[in-house]
Parts: structure tokens; sequence; C-alpha cells
């Protein structure tokens, strides 16, 4: 069953232009941090470096880029392995907003149509 989707299908149209996975991974990489607009999706401020498995992967969470999200390494690292609604309820920087937000990104409705405002 392939519940990965979004990166077996990155992959597949990378390989057939020959693009490097180094690249395709890269690349697969810059689209989630751009989606977000480089900003962290937990605390909104900070410039997200990182990317998130909002289930992490020891919990059967998948490197897909539904379960993927931007972080910035303070919130990533903060977050760890807990439930990310659990831990981002218990955050001085939670916000209902970005919550609904991360749950789209999740339910993949993306983010097209929603305003970052
Ligand atoms: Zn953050």
């Amino acid at each position: 069953m392939l519940q990965d989707g979004d990166l077996q299908v990155c992959h597949a149209i990378r390989d057939s232009v020959l693009v490097p996975k180094r690249t395709a991974k890269r690349l697969f990489r810059q689209s989630i941090l751009e989606a977000w607009q480089n900003v962290c999706a937990y605390c909104g401020e900070a410039e997200a470096k990182t990317l998130d498995h909002v289930i992490p992967r020891h919990r059967g969470g998948l490197t897909s880029r539904r379960n993927l999200i931007a972080a910035c390494e303070r919130c990533n690292r903060r977050k760890g392995s807990s439930d990310w609604r659990q831990w981002f309820s218990l955050q001085e920087c939670h916000c209902p907003e970005r919550e609904r937000r991360i749950e789209e990104w999740v339910n993949e409705l993306g983010l097209e149509g929603i305003s970052l405002g």
C-alpha cells in the first residue's frame, strides 16, 4: 500500500529527468519549507531550517510531504517524539490558527487558499 504517495511521486518525476536523488531530496525538503514560507509551523516566528515529522517515525509516521512540516530547530528539538497536538497545546506559542493550518496540511488540504497573514 503506497501511503507514502507524495514522496514516491516526487522521486518518480525526478528520476525520469535524471535528477540525482540527492537533488530530489533537497528539492523535496525545499518545497515543504517554502510552502510554510520558511517560517516555523509551530511558533510561527523563527526561521524554519528543519522538517519535523508531525507523527514521529517510530509511531508509524511516514517521511511523506503530508507528515512533514517546517519547524525551527528549537521547536523540533522540544517536540521530540511527543504527540504534536498535546505538545503544541502546552506551548506558550500555541495558536489555534496555526494548529488548524497544521491539521489541514496533514489532511492534504494544503495551504492553497488559506491566508497566511
Ligand atoms: Zn518554532
